[in-house]
């Protein structure tokens, strides 16, 4: 491999850990080792401060406030927390529950998994755009509907959900609003009090932070939000989440949180520039190309493109120095096409030949400009081994 350069443009997937991050996490990774529920001595104080420092920093950057926030493992565990508890203390008021075709695994499961449980779910789809269509919101809402869960960014296509005219209308109902932002949170502008959100999942590690670790919103006031428990044990985090707490990570969280909402506003113009450079560059030099999901409301970072008359798994090999992800599964043991995509109207060939493009912190002009001279020289030369590419080119095929 020497020679070979490997680029990243995955940041949906996760971010490089930040320097300054490593750096507060470091001397709670050696000497200032303490269990932050040891309340008899100097090590499980130090350990506490910075765990409440830490959930200070979380909370700004939500417009929460710290007794709001209840530390978790990631993403996928506040989903779980936000659905299953909601689920389980709310069932005697009603067994309706509502989401989006286009949501993370995380919550599509908790959702499949709840049906198991005999509640009613609503799996709302979107908009060709991406979006979900308000007035579709409306008329699923029942009299015996407890939550509604969207996500505010989407990781695949970017999509920036209307969740303010979201939580508007859950507020309406008395229904509660749950959001993954897991995507949105560091990247675009976010507030609980304009979502009008109840519940809201972060993860650290899409935000440069570490892995393993992040955090559940729970609101206090108006309403205040009661949940059962999914991890029971020393009672931690107010009951809601037992388990000794991960002090150096939750450190490093609140330090890649306090960078990202100092810095959000530049880093967000920057990777906006970059973005729209790799698309432009792209469309100027390719036809036939789709960008997947509304061009405007959308992560500044994300640009997921699908390459008519091109084999996707051919592409994806052949790209193999950029570290990208295809319009396929993740799960790549499962071939199946995106869900998202799906859900957009893709249709299965587009799907598989659609690259999703993750630019963001570390994210230089080379590279995307590499970026964009290696996509255009092999989707050329995979076209030009393609029959239907050649009868498109003279107009003979309907567009892919
Ligand atoms: C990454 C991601 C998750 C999962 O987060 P983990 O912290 O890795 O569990 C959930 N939802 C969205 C939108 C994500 O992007």
């Amino acid at each position: 491999m020497k020679g070979k350069r490997h680029i990243y443009m995955d940041y949906h997937a996760t971010t490089p850990l930040d320097e300054r991050a490593l750096e507060a996490m470091l001397p709670y990774l050696r000497e200032k080792f303490g269990n932050a529920a040891s309340q008899t001595h100097r090590f499980g104080w130090d350990a506490l401060d910075a765990v409440e420092a830490a959930r200070v920093q979380t909370a700004r950057i939500l417009g929460a406030r710290p007794e709001e926030i209840v530390f978790t493992s990631g993403a996928t565990e506040s989903n779980n927390l936000a659905i299953k508890g909601v689920c389980e203390k709310h069932a005697a008021k009603g067994r309706h529950i509502i989401t989006v075709a286009t949501e993370h695994k995380a919550v599509l499961d908790c959702f499949a998994q709840m049906e198991k449980r005999d509640f009613e779910t609503t799996i709302l789809d979107v908009r060709p755009d991406g979006l979900l269509d308000i007035e579709e919101l409306r008329a699923a809402l029942r009299d015996d509907t407890i939550l509604v869960s969207v996500m505010a960014a989407n990781n695949e296509i970017g999509v920036l959900q209307p969740i303010e005219e979201i939580g508007a209308r859950c507020k309406e109902r008395g229904v509660l609003f749950h959001t993954d932002a897991a995507q949105a949170v560091g990247k675009v502008p976010f507030n609980v009090e304009n979502a009008k959100a109840d519940l809201v999942s972060i993860s650290a590690h899409k935000v440069y932070g570490p892995k393993g670790i992040g955090a559940l919103y729970v609101r206090g006031k108006h309403p205040r939000v009661s949940l059962d428990c999914q991890l029971h044990g020393g009672g931690h985090e107010r009951g809601l989440r037992s388990g000794t707490l991960n002090v150096p990570a939750i450190v490093g969280m609140g330090k890649a949180l306090e960078i990202a909402q100092a810095e959000l506003e530049e880093e967000s113009r920057r990777v906006l520039a970059l973005r729209e450079k790799l698309r432009q560059g792209l469309a100027a030099r390719l036809d036939h190309i789709t960008v997947h999901g509304d061009l405007q409301r959308r992560l500044p970072g994300n640009l997921n493109v699908g390459f008519a008359y091109v084999e996707g798994e051919t592409l994806l090999m052949r790209l193999d120095d950029i570290a990208v992800s295809s319009g396929s599964a993740c799960t790549s043991a499962d071939p199946a096409p995106s869900h998202v995509l799906a859900a957009l109207g893709v249709s299965v060939d587009l799907a598989q030949a659609s690259i999703r493009f993750g630019l963001g912190r570390f994210t230089t002009e080379e590279e995307v400009d590499y970026a964009i001279e290696k996509t255009v020289r092999v989707v050329r030369m995979l076209r030009e081994q393609s029959p239907h590419y050649d009868l498109a080119r003279q107009g003979l095929l309907d567009d892919e």
